[in-house]
This record gives structure tokens, sequence and C-alpha cells, in this order.
């Protein structure tokens, strides 16, 4: 028996929110969960966090490196978050999607809405919510890794990524970190079988009713 199988092309699935939401630890779930599907690990300028590991949670780079990877092109995208800037690697981006792996990304929705603007059809956005702003100010206290004037700053900003929730596709509010996996899960099996998606479908289907 011939097996036919359908060809994908691979998507990419951003995942934004305020930090403190709880998208770092879905976004580790989902990479554990599923096969077909690489993180981008962004580069920053900022100094890494205690338990945060070079090439895992980013690529540390001086302000420099940042800068001439920028001119060089070297960054699918990249912004200015709160004093830091980050960016995205293009060329792991590029290598995954080429192979029909599907690409997640932790960014923000300045880098979202660059993204956007060169791969719309490609593109797949998730805002993550906190269930209420005092959950969100107990996450950020619980790190207790950042200064009280820092910590100030982030409430505020939070405040303010969270306007953007209308440039996304899909929102999920994590009131139980469990469910909003599952969620995330069925919004990335769900855009898997979008028929655009699924570039073989024609093949596929004459290969079946012996017209190949
Ligand atoms: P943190 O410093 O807390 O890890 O991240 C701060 C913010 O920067 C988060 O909202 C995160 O999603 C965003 N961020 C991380 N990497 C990138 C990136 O490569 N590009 C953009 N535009 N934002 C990023």
């Amino acid at each position: 028996m011939i097996e036919l199988s359908v060809q994908r092309r691979g998507l990419m699935l951003v995942l934004s929110s305020p930090s403190g939401a709880g998208k770092t630890t879905i976004s580790r779930a989902i990479l554990r969960a599923e096969d077909d599907l690489a993180m981008s690990v962004s580069v920053t300028t900022r100094a890494p966090r205690p338990g945060e590991e070079e090439a895992r949670d980013y690529y540390f780079v001086s302000e420099d490196e940042y800068h001439r990877m920028v001119a060089a092109k070297e960054l699918l995208e990249h912004a200015k978050v709160f004093d830091n800037y980050y960016g995205t690697p293009r060329a792991h981006v590029e290598r995954e999607l080429a192979a029909g792996r599907d690409v997640m990304f932790d960014i923000d929705w300045q880098g979202t809405q660059q993204l956007k603007a060169s791969a719309r059809g490609d593109l797949v956005s998730v805002f993550i919510l906190p269930p209420s702003i005092k959950e969100l100010e107990r996450r950020l206290r619980g790190r207790a890794q950042d200064t009280e004037e820092v910590m100030r700053r982030r409430m505020a900003r939070a405040s303010d990524e969270m306007s953007h929730w209308p440039e996304y596709d899909y929102v999920v509010v994590n009131q139980n970190v469990d469910e909003s996996i599952e969620q995330v899960k069925s919004i990335l099996t769900a855009e898997r079988l979008r028929r655009d998606r699924q570039v073989g479908l024609v093949s596929f289907v004459n290969g079946m009713r012996g017209e190949n």
C-alpha cells in the first residue's frame, strides 16, 4: 500500500502577554508536548535573571552585537521593551519553517506587528491575559527579582501591554494554567488543519481518486 501524507506549510505561533501572566510556563509545556514545534530563542541586551540559561531562555548579547545584528538584517523583528533591546534571529526560524516545522515565539506586541507585516498568512497570534491585575501583581512580586522601582514600572507597562489584545487572533485568560495549555494546543491543532496550510491537499486527494 502506498502511504499518502499531506504536505503542510509551517506556521508561526506567537504568544504575547504582560510579564507575569504565565506565558513562559505555557510555552514550555506546549514545547514539551508537541513534536513538530520549535521555540524561537530571542537575543536580548538585558542581563540574565537567576536561573536563566544562555540559548534556552535567550542569547544574551551586548548592545554592540545587537546593533550589528540589526544592521546585518539578521533579526526577523526587533524592538525595545522596557529599557532593553530584543530581537528574533532570522536564520533559525527560516530553517525550521523550511523543514516543515512550526515555530513558537514569545515576543511583545511590537514584534508581533512586524511579523504580521512580513508573514501574515503564516502567523497565528495568541494574547494571554492574567485573570486579574491583583493576580498579575502577586505573580510579579513572587519573582522577587526586581527592585520596587522596576516593579512599579512593570505594572504600568503591563497595563499598557494589555491594551494590545485586540490586535491578536486569539485571547486566552490564564485562570488555570493546565486549561490554558490545552487551549493553546487546541489553537495550534486547528490552525494546522486550515485548508490553505495543507499545501499538499490537491495531490493527496487526486492520488486517492486515481487521477495523478
Ligand atoms: P523579559 O525581559 O521579561 O524576558 O521580556 C520582556 C518582554 O520582551 C516580554 O513581553 C517578551 O515577550 C518580550 N520579548 C522577548 N523576546 C522578544 C523578541 O525577540 N522580540 C520582541 N519584540 N519582544 C520580545
